[in-house]
């Protein structure tokens, strides 16, 4: 959701004329999009801001901005202990960044931070690299869901979707130029829609489906309670549909699971993912974990262990409990002892790395459809794209055309796939 927060702010910083620096050095402005899901993230940009302290002293008349969720979380405290930030942005209040950017060249500090649900910035067209074939489309921004760990419905609002007439015009542009995949983003994609009423989300893939162009759709994030019967079945019936789900478990625990406020069972998971896995075999999982959250015992840990055995992710992120201001887990008596905390992640990382090893070896010596989406980070003169379950792999052009390339799997890697292209003919 950032990344497309980000895209937007370009696009709306180009239209207004103001060109992106290549360098830190040769930026007058810098503006920080910022998250603060983890205490993590909220210290490494006031590190940053440090940084940039140092680089406004440099040059006077430079300028920064903060916008996203640490601003949103902190406001009037950010500006209190970064008082060189020039702009403070909310998360609903990128529409008007370069008026803000204006008024900051005036010396006019702005901090803005309103949260109205209309107020919202569909309408901005995130910028799109030339080339691409692959992008990001919001369809709904906020939660309402109030999960005991998470600070989103607190700094990114209330569940607010988008119109599907806006969605369906925003990827009809995006096909014409000459994108084949799209990425569905939303806090809980699943309730498209419910609150408005507008068009439900299985019948907004299948009206994404039929447009002209658009080879492939994703979608994240899944709610596990909230994935229905009817969105499952579309798998079976839309070969657009990419045969990847991710899918936050986060503790396999029904204790913890309580505690957490997820709304579903160990049981109630892994029934979706049957029934997933019916509709469409060899379909790929990914998933979400928190370890030590507060209560979190060794018997509950290892449910968790046990169940991403059963299901063996293809991969899956995981992080300790972080404690966030103003939830529900912030207020938990008993925390797990950081370190203890510190060695479950440990263990259940080693867990996952094996089953992601066991994944992508799985895929070696079988011919895959690969959209190369450009030349490889690593080796300028080999592609890299992902496979319709979401592998990365990276190849040898074997003289075809076009995006969607055939290649025959050679090798795996800890995260990704090798291979060389050997028909154009897909
Ligand atoms: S559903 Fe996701 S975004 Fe919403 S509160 Fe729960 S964890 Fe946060």
């Amino acid at each position: 959701m950032n990344a497309v927060d980000s895209a937007r702010m370009l696009s709306l910083m180009s239209s207004a004329d103001y060109l992106a620096a290549a360098t830190l050095e040769e930026a007058d402005l810098v503006l920080l999009n910022t998250c603060s899901i983890r205490e993590k993230a909220d210290q490494k940009i006031y590190s940053d801001l440090g940084t940039l302290r140092r680089w406004k002293q440099r040059r006077p008349g430079r300028l920064v901005g903060v916008g996203g969720c640490l601003a949103q979380q902190d406001g009037e405290a950010l500006r209190k202990r970064a008082p060189y930030v020039d702009i403070v942005f909310g998360t609903h209040n990128i529409a008007n960044l370069p008026e803000m950017v204006r008024r900051a060249e005036r010396r006019l500090p702005t901090l803005a931070l309103g949260m109205e649900e209309e107020m919202t910035h569909w309408d901005v067209v995130p910028y799109l690299p030339a080339g691409a074939v692959s992008a990001m489309v919001a369809i709904m921004q906020g939660c309402d869901n109030f999960c005991a760990y998470c600070v989103v419905p607190l700094v990114r609002g209330r569940e607010v979707s988008r119109p599907a007439e806006g969605i369906l015009s925003e990827v009809r542009a995006l096909t014409d130029r000459g994108v084949m995949e799209v990425v569905l983003l939303g806090q809980n994609v699943n309730s498209y829609g419910k609150k408005e009423g507008e068009i439900p989300f299985p019948e907004l893939l299948r009206r994404i489906s039929a447009i002209e162009g658009i080879t492939r759709i994703r979608f994240i994030t899944s709610h596990p309670r909230d994935l229905d019967d009817r969105t499952i079945r579309l798998f079976e019936e839309m070969e657009t549909l990419c045969p990847h789900v991710h899918l936050p478990l986060q503790s396999g625990a029904d204790r913890v699971l309580e505690a957490m406020g997820r709304g579903y069972t160990r049981g109630e998971y892994l029934a979706r993912i049957d029934a997933l896995r019916k509709v469409r075999p060899g379909m790929a999982f990914s998933s979400d974990f928190i370890v030590g959250f507060p209560g979190e015992t060794e018997d509950d840990f290892r449910e968790t262990l046990a169940v991403m055995g059963e299901i063996r992710f293809d991969s899956s992120f995981s992080f300790r409990f972080s404690s966030r201001p103003g939830t529900r887990a912030a207020e938990m008596k008993e925390k797990v002892d950081p370190q203890e905390a510190a060695s479950r992640l440990r263990r259940l990382q080693e867990l996952q790395a094996a089953h992601t090893r066991e994944r992508l070896t799985a895929q070696i010596g079988r011919q895959v459809t690969v959209l190369a989406e450009g030349a490889s980070a690593r080796d300028p003169g080999t592609l890299c794209g992902r496979t319709a379950c979401n592998k990365t792999v990276n190849f040898t052009p074997g003289g075809g055309e076009g995006a969607l390339r055939s290649v025959l799997v050679t090798g795996a890697g800890t995260h990704s796939l090798v291979g060389e292209e050997r028909s154009s003919d897909v």
